[in-house]
């Protein structure tokens, strides 16, 4: 007889009564797209959760966290194959965003503990390599550090959009540098599809607004000086962010509380098994292990899958290891590559319960077998 199935991850967006309210007032008010009220009130309502509203930064909603990104880097306005170091590990969308922009991606290594690209890592990139933009990620939410990385703009005049996409909740809004979040499904802020950029730089805001929609400049007789596209948010999903942001000081608690507890199984069942350094605090949309050296993630999947557990490979290959981006790597990259064939992307969702936690801490103590209970392959 087998367990029941521990799904990786269970999306929980707000249910069709959450979304009565708002549905209503698109009813009323026929506004459906293009900037309608549902969106100028959700980017005020999301600048407002980074500071009180004077001192708020500017939110631009998007259609998708991708999409921002690229229109994020285009307004940049660098030059063709301008270069725009990420890191190894992440999503391919960081990687292809760069590309659809128009420039080259130069693919670099991650710190050991935080699994992040550092303003020290760029600057030691920067000091050898010509780089015209950073985009660092924050990797599975862990937020970067934008005063670091505001003081990295001050120092090299080189512009810094930080991937936040699956951050929302843990990473702040620096002075200098750009924050593009996500609201895909598996987030954990959900609209279905989404994105936002923020900033404090109103001159690249008003020009992400503008190419979102297709570089149609409303103020300069509605010619377009620069190409743009459709990147823009429907009202239908405006109305879907604005019911998760209702409901998001509720997530946060649950969150939280899953979290600590997950961890706290973990440790007491597996407690070689590593977590990334992180804020204690944070919101996570995803949990992911290291498991100890010498252990593949590759090879424990079949096995914990014979156990009724779904694991996953987060961001394994590394970007430097799928052909599209196999010639962007800007020398080895030694770090990516062992936490790729280590991390294990772990069952996660809010309401995961203690039997479920349970059952995956045990089958990971036995299959790596460092723990003091009779482990072994049952
Ligand atoms: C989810 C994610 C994206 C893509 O966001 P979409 O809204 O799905 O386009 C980009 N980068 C990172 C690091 C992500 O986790």
């Amino acid at each position: 007889m087998s367990a029941p199935r521990i799904p990786l991850l269970v999306a929980q967006l707000p249910d069709t009564d959450a979304l009565i309210p708002y549905l209503r007032q698109i009813d009323s008010n026929r506004w459906y797209t293009n900037f309608g009220p549902l969106v100028l009130q959700l980017e005020q309502r999301f600048a407002a959760s980074f500071a009180p509203a004077s001192l708020a930064p500017t939110a631009i909603t998007a259609s998708n966290g991708t999409a921002g990104l690229e229109l994020a880097l285009c307004a940049l306005e660098l030059m063709q194959g301008a270069r725009v170091l990420l890191p190894a590990l992440t999503f391919v969308a960081t990687a292809t965003s760069v590309i659809r922009a128009g420039y080259r991606p130069l693919i670099g290594d991650v710190d050991a503990d935080t699994w992040l690209l550092t303003p020290e890592t760029a600057r030691a990139y920067a000091a050898r390599h010509r780089v015209d933009a950073v985009m660092p990620v924050a990797t599975f939410g862990n937020p970067q550090d934008v005063e670091a990385w505001d003081k990295f703009v001050e120092d090299t005049g080189i512009p810094v959009i930080i991937d936040a996409a699956g951050a929302f909740g843990n990473q702040r809004v620096g002075r200098r540098c750009h924050v593009v979040f996500s609201l895909h499904a598996t987030k954990a802020l959900a609209a279905g599809e989404g994105g936002m950029v923020v900033s404090y730089d109103q001159q690249l805001t008003s020009l992400v607004r503008r190419l979102s929609n297709f570089g149609i400049d409303l103020e300069r007789g509605s010619q377009v000086f620069v190409a743009g596209e459709n990147g823009k948010l429907s009202e239908y999903h405006a109305a879907v962010a604005h019911a998760a942001l209702d409901q998001w000081p509720v997530v946060v608690e649950r969150r939280r509380a899953v979290q600590a507890r997950y961890q706290h199984i973990l440790q007491q069942y597996c407690p070689e098994l590593r977590m990334q350094r992180r804020a204690e605090n944070g919101i996570y949309p995803i949990l992911v292990g290291l498991l100890p050296p010498g252990y593949r993630a590759r090879e424990l999947q079949p096995a914990l899958l014979a156990r009724g557990i779904e694991t996953r490979q987060w961001y394994c290959p590394t970007l430097d290891r799928h052909p599209a981006f196999a010639s962007f790597a800007v020398g080895p990259l030694p770090v990516a590559h062992e936490l790729a064939e280590r991390l294990i992307g772990l069952p996660f969702f809010v309401d995961i319960d203690e039997e479920q936690m349970q059952r995956v801490a045990q089958a990971l103590a036995e299959l790596t077998q460092v723990t003091s209970k009779q482990g072994a392959y049952a």
